[in-house]
């Protein structure tokens, strides 16, 4: 729910709504994101999405990945000061440590991300955040009614392209083509979720209604932007807003970012041909 102040989050035990404007807050008011990803070869999409939940403001970042990555994580060749390390994912046991979990990013269709993907549906308690996107809807989609029934008992969020939705519908991406409106309806109904049907005018449905979003241009097409908007999403369910009103803001922030840096850089809705290129991480300057 949004409060006067446009924002709320839940404080665990008063349950009371504070304004972010209060100067009396600390990192542990704003939530703390794990998001599991980063199988081998394909760290980054998990770095981007751990990164970019702090960039909305969720208050600390956790990060557990394959053991093959250091114990310190870089990102071309920076390290990720602020992001730490979970070593032990039945950590999420003692989910009140976690406000949102972001599931899939980078994670790999392999034995080790099937793992770990059953690790968390199977230990999701009543009411965990979560946000499902790339290998993780792979996963999903591969995974019996078993893992679809316990979205129900999360507060879901999930995030396919149209290719990742005809999976989980188990139909032609043509198909998914022909009625988005009516296939971002049936992925939210069908999941128990909130659902994003990403690409030109990313739709989000509650499984009632339809949102259209309208910001974003085609820079957004290249490497990465998917699990920056995980991440997004991820940190705003992280501070307490509802999934249906992080899934909204965090696609249209998302977009507004891509508008924004294609403002400043005289290059507004062009094609990616000429001149300066929008790399995923170059985002994080427009929140
Ligand atoms: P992914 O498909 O996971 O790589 O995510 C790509 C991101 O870029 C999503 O947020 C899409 O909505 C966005 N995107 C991709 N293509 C376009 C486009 N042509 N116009 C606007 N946004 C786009
Ligand atoms: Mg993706």
């Amino acid at each position: 729910q949004l409060n006067q102040s446009g924002q709320s989050r839940q404080s665990g035990q008063s349950g009371q709504s504070r304004r972010f404007s209060s100067g009396n807050q600390h990192k542990g008011d704003f939530g703390h994101v794990l998001t599991i990803g980063g199988g081998q070869g394909m760290f980054g999409g998990a770095a981007l999405a751990a990164v970019s939940a702090l960039k909305v403001g969720a208050g600390k970042s956790s990060l557990y990945a394959h053991p093959d990555y250091q114990s310190q994580f870089h990102l071309d060749g920076t390290p990720l000061y602020e992001v730490m390390r979970c070593h032990d994912l039945h950590a999420i046991d003692a989910s009140i440590c976690f406000n949102a979990i972001c599931l899939g990013p980078g994670l790999g269709r392999d034995d080790w991300g099937w793992a770990q993907f059953k690790t968390v549906t199977e230990r999701l308690t009543t009411n965990q955040r979560l946000l499902i996107d790339a290998d993780g809807l792979y996963h999903l989609a591969n995974s019996d009614n078993h893992s679809a029934n316990r979205l129900e008992n999360a507060i879901a969020v999930i995030t396919p392209h149209e290719g990742e939705a005809a999976r989980l519908l188990q139909i032609t991406v043509a198909a998914v083509r022909q009625d988005k409106p009516a296939i971002v309806k049936q992925l939210a109904q069908t999941y128990r979720c909130i659902a994003v049907l990403k690409g030109a005018g990313t739709l989000i449905s509650d499984g009632n209604s339809v949102w259209i979003n309208e910001s974003g241009n085609v820079n957004l097409a290249t490497a990465g932007t998917g699990d920056v908007l995980a991440g997004v999403i991820s940190g705003l369910l992280a501070q307490g807003y509802t999934p249906l009103d992080a899934a909204l803001q965090g696609v249209y922030r998302h977009g507004l970012a891509a508008d924004d840096y294609c403002a400043e850089k005289k290059r507004h809705s062009v094609n990616k041909a000429g001149g300066k290129t929008l790399r995923a991480s170059d985002l994080w300057s427009y929140f």
